[in-house]
Order: structure tokens, then sequence, then C-alpha cells
């Protein structure tokens, strides 16, 4: 029955851009659906969203639920809620996916509590079992296993993490169809935009080139001279959690299994010895450029170039080869 609906996606949006988790929920998604022998569905809320709608059938959804009206322009978790049940209620699929994301994280409880389903969250692979229940599987026990849950009621419902599942090459040739149903409105929610502010501080899932620190630094004040060299390659300071547990960095730019998993072009690690732990939030970057001053730490075996040496000794004459490329020294 292709025209039943057994992969749902929330195309979580903010100011009219799809979010990339969803690209990656629609992989997966079309991968589950494929074996369930059902359609992948999506559904988008917002305002003018035509052409996103379109993007998310290139990049695999059979199907868009898409409810396009002024008072869902942004994000207010009750509308959300309200017009996300309306939904689930009429497609009923078997799953449900939402991106561990800020807005997910906060949204999915409360349409599980709404549709009294189970909802298992910050999943980091999915799989289907014989009878083609989802199996959701997340790190537990502060990470020491890895936990496969099943859910009994339906929706299986389930928040995956960022940066983990592939998204499928856009295609737009693919041809899908996009179902407009009307709003709920409701007059008053409780929540009131008075304002937007940006937020500060990094993004360092979306980063192309992250500059990463480990224990081999000596202080957090050595952060300054890794940042120098992030500035300039146009990238971001990454870190391995200890720094981040003893307060040298912020929590946003640890690197790993309890941190942000990150897919820049370029990772360069100084001083970091590749953990299982940390290496599973790095190893899919495109380049990784480990300096340590041990050959076996593990973090070599999974690099693309390294220098073996002292990081100090390394990074100094690096930043001025840089700078003497970009012409700002002689
Ligand atoms: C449940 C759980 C979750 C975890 N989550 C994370 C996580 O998200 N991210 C994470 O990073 N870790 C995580 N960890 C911790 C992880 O197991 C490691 O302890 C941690 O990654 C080690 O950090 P490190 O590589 O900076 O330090 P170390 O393992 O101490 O390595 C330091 C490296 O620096 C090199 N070095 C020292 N001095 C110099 C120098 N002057 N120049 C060049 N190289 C030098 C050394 O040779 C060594 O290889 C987690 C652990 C657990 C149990």
């Amino acid at each position: 029955m292709l025209n039943e609906c057994g992969v749902l996606v929330f195309a979580e949006q903010e100011n009219g851009r799809i979010h990339g988790v969803v690209y990656e929920l629609l992989g997966k998604g079309r991968e589950l659906a494929d074996r369930l022998k059902k359609s992948l569905c999506a559904i988008l809320l917002g305002y003018n969203l035509w052409d996103e709608a379109k993007e998310l059938i290139y990049y695999g959804a059979d199907k868009v639920y898409l409810i396009d009206h002024p008072s869902l322009k942004d994000f207010d978790i009750v509308r959300y809620k309200h017009n996300i049940v309306k939904i689930v209620d009429e497609v009923k699929p078997d799953i449900f996916l939402i991106g561990a994301t800020r807005i997910g994280r906060s949204l999915a409880p409360r349409v599980a509590a709404a549709l009294k389903t189970g909802l298992t969250a910050d999943c980091v692979d999915l799989d289907l079992d014989e009878e083609g229940n989802l199996i959701q599987i997340r790190p537990a026990f502060s990470g020491n296993i890895m936990a496969q849950i099943k859910t009994r009621t339906k929706p299986q419902m389930a928040t995956v993490r960022y940066r983990i599942m592939k998204p499928l090459n856009r295609d737009p040739s693919r041809r899908g169809e996009i179902v407009v149903r009307e709003p709920i409105l409701l007059e008053k929610t409780g929540i009131e935009i008075l304002d937007k502010i940006e937020i500060g501080g990094v993004n360092i899932s979306e980063a192309d080139v992250i500059v990463a620190a480990g224990r081999g630094l000596k202080s957090p004040e050595d952060f300054k001279i890794l940042e120098e060299l992030a500035t300039l390659l146009g990238g971001v300071l990454g870190s391995s959690r200890p720094l981040v547990d003893a307060g040298w960095i912020g929590r946003e730019h640890q690197v790993g299994f309890s941190g942000n998993v990150v897919k820049p072009k370029v990772y360069m690690a100084f001083g970091i010895s590749g953990a299982p732990q940390h290496l599973f939030g790095m190893r899919d970057s495109d380049i990784i450029i480990a300096i340590n001053k041990d050959p076996s730490a593990p973090i070599i075996s999974v690099s693309d170039y390294y220098v073996i040496g002292d990081l100090y000794e390394i990074i100094h004459p690096l930043i001025n080869e840089i700078k003497k490329v970009k012409g700002l020294v002689k």
C-alpha cells in the first residue's frame, strides 16, 4: 500500500529556511519507508513556503502536507503542536521523526503527549525489526551503552541528532504531491513575539573549518592562538570534552558523543588523542588534520594528514605561513 504514509518527517524551518536535519531525516525516512513499502511524507508549517515544500520532494518526500498561513510564520509551540497533531491524526504514520534541534526538542514531547504515544529522544540511528517496528538507537547510561528502544504505541516517535544521517542527493526531477491543509487558528496561545534578537555564539555543526584543541593545550589562554588560526581560515573553535569540563571553553564548542557531531570540510585536531567518544563527533569530516606529539595516538589513524610534534612549535609557523599566503605579512 504505497499510498499509506509509513514515515512522517517534521520539516522544521526558521525564517523560511529548512533546517539541514530535515534533509537527513528524509534520507533515512526514504530508506525506512521503502522497507515498509509505504510512502514518505513530510509536514511543513509556516508562511510562503511553496518552494520549500518542493525542495522536500526533491530530497525524497512522496507527499508534503503544507499548512501555509501567516499565523505560523514564526514558531509558536502551541500553534505548531495543534496543527501537527491534526495532520498526524489524519495521516496516521507508523513512524514520526523530528530533528533533535532546539525547536524539535521542545516540540516533540508536547506532540507525543497530545498523541498519547511514546518518544525516544536524541537517537543516533534507526532501524526496523522483522515486523516493521522502529528500533530507536541512542546512547544510554552516560553513553556507556547503545540502547535499542521500541515503542508499543503509534506513531513511533523519535527525535534524531543532526549531522548523523545522510541526506539524499537533491533531484529536481523527482515528483511528489503537495497537500495543502487549512490551519487550526487559535486566537491566543499565551505566547507573543515582542522582538527578535540574533543568538550569539558559534554554530559548530554548520562550520566548514574547525580548529579544535584537547588536553595538549597547556592553559585556557592558549585558545587565543588557536582562535587566531581559526579566524584566518574562516573557521570556529572546537574542543575535546576535558577542556569544556574544566571550564576553559563553552559547551557549544564540544565535539563528540556528549557534545556536537560535526562534518566540516577541514577538522584540525591540536593535542587531541582521538578517544572513541571524540571520534564519534568528527570522524565524518572531509579532511582531518591531526597535530600530536604521540605517533600512536588514535587520532593519527583516522586523519588524512598529520604532523607529529609539539603543537606549540607548529602552530606559530603555520599561522605565519597562512598570513604570508594571504598577503597579511611579508
Ligand atoms: C560517556 C562519555 C562521553 C564522552 N563524551 C566526550 C565528548 O563528547 N567529546 C570528547 O572529546 N570526549 C568525550 N569523552 C571523554 C573521552 O573519553 C576522552 O577522555 C577525551 O576525549 C580525551 O580528550 P583529549 O584527547 O583532549 O585528552 P587526552 O586523551 O589526554 O589526549 C591529549 C593528547 O594531546 C597530546 N599532546 C599533549 N601535549 C601535546 C603537545 N604539546 N603537542 C601536541 N600534542 C600533545 C597527547 O599526545 C595526547 O594524544 C567522553 C567520555 C565518556 C565516558
